[in-house]
């Protein structure tokens, strides 16, 4: 018998969960468990992947002594252009307010949220480790990324020995945690039925509850289309223009075969090798700088997910009833692009970051299993913008060296 692929055996769970929550809703709690150890090891793999990937990418970068500038050119696109995106998520976000209404009531038990007890700038400070084992332990994703990047750019600095030693090391690990999140991404059918049937029978006897909550998840995938949309469409495209005059809906087409295998396998690592080859042969860009920008850019480089990340994160604050300040959503915007930048190129590599997002800014962690339904619809986009973006910052740094290209 042929497998069924990830994405239909989520869609079939959720189409079989519904009326599971509803016919069956005396039985919903006893398989509770499953959505929480599900969303547990989420959270469980989310540190120590952004550890050991930044780690590896700005270890990584010593290697490329006389790049220097390349590095700079290509991190300050990527940053700037991932920095737009969760920019432009949070604002459509906040304009259609697609959260608003699926009143989850669970206001009442969040009363003592972080994000009410920190002030913006105690959660600027705190970016900065006291203890980094603490922050480790405690899952905070600011400060851990903060020491990853610092340490990861001493290893540049340090013996040769040290140097291959560490690097090699992340490296491995980084493999191996890529390893254990698609296995637990593997259990994304059974946690979803466990997860979507307690939501569906929590709402029984109110089908207009559930049907609010429904056609509120639809207007949040629209509104994450129509943020990478925007941003893949326009804003990418014209930055491209306004850094090379050269025709970015060229590129576009140009680069058709990677952006349809990010879009149907939901993984810049798989595009990857078809990013390479094309943005050479199609676009001409040297050897030396698509393989130095779009593996890295691979792993760093997420604008898409850091769109998600921030329509995320309001949103669930959306539906659970808590009004953000503006001092909030800057940290949602903050947090996310981090996120982003520490994210694997894997299928829902992104939802693992979510637990992370969440927690920073101390919202409901629950709220993932409300998200979870249309993971999928979302990550197909988010990773053909993400892996756009590489292509454009190749553009970019290659036009800005000099480079003709056929655009
Ligand atoms: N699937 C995305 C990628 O590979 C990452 C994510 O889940 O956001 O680029």
């Amino acid at each position: 018998m042929k497998k069924i692929a990830l994405h239909w055996q989520i869609l079939i769970a959720i189409a079989l969960s519904i009326p599971f929550g509803i016919f069956f809703y005396e039985f919903t709690p006893s398989i509770k468990w499953i959505g929480d150890i599900f969303i547990r090891a989420l959270k469980m793999i989310a540190i120590p992947i952004v550890f050991s990937s930044l780690v590896m990418g700005v270890s990584s970068l010593g290697g490329y002594k006389d790049l220097g500038r390349l590095a700079g050119k290509t991190m300050g696109f990527y940053v700037f252009t991932t920095a737009i995106a969760a920019f432009i998520g949070v604002l459509i976000v906040n304009l259609v307010k697609p959260g608003i209404g699926a009143d989850l009531s669970l206001s009442e038990t969040i009363t003592d949220l972080a994000v009410s007890k920190m002030t913006f700038k105690e959660q600027i400070v705190n970016i900065v480790p006291q203890n980094i084992f603490e922050d480790l332990s405690k899952g905070n994703l600011l400060p851990v990324i903060f020491f990853a990047i610092f340490f990861g750019f001493f290893i540049t600095k340090s013996s040769k020995e040290a140097q291959l030693n560490l690097s090699e090391l992340f490296k491995s690990a980084f493999e191996v945690f890529m390893k254990m999140t698609l296995f637990i991404v593997r259990f994304t059918p059974i946690g979803v039925f466990a997860i979507v049937s307690n939501i569906v029978a929590d709402q029984q006897g109110d089908p207009e509850k559930l049907y609010k909550i429904v056609s509120s998840l639809g207007l949040y995938t629209m509104v994450v289309w129509a943020g990478c949309l925007i941003h893949g469409g326009i804003i990418l495209p014209s930055l491209v223009y306004s850094f090379t005059k050269l025709n970015p809906y060229k590129h576009i087409k140009q680069m058709s075969l990677p952006l349809l295998t990010a879009f149907s396998t939901c993984s810049s690592g798989a595009a990857l090798p078809f990013t390479l080859k094309e943005s050479q042969e199609k676009t001409g860009i040297s050897n030396k700088i698509a393989s130095f920008v779009l593996p890295l850019g691979s792993t760093v480089n997420m604008n898409g997910t850091a769109l998600y990340e921030g329509v995320t994160a309001i949103f669930i604050a959306q539906a659970y009833g808590i009004d953000l300040t503006i001092g909030a959503q800057f940290v949602i915007i903050l947090t996310s692009v981090l996120a982003a930048i520490g994210s694997a190129g894997i299928p829902m590599a992104g939802l693992v970051m979510i637990a992370v997002v969440l927690s920073v800014v101390g919202l409901p962690l629950e709220g993932i299993g409300l998200v979870l339904a249309v993971q999928q619809l979302c990550d197909m986009i988010r990773t053909t913008v993400n892996v756009y973006g590489d292509t454009c910052a190749a553009v970019v740094v290659a036009h800005s060296e000099g480079e003709k290209l056929n655009l």
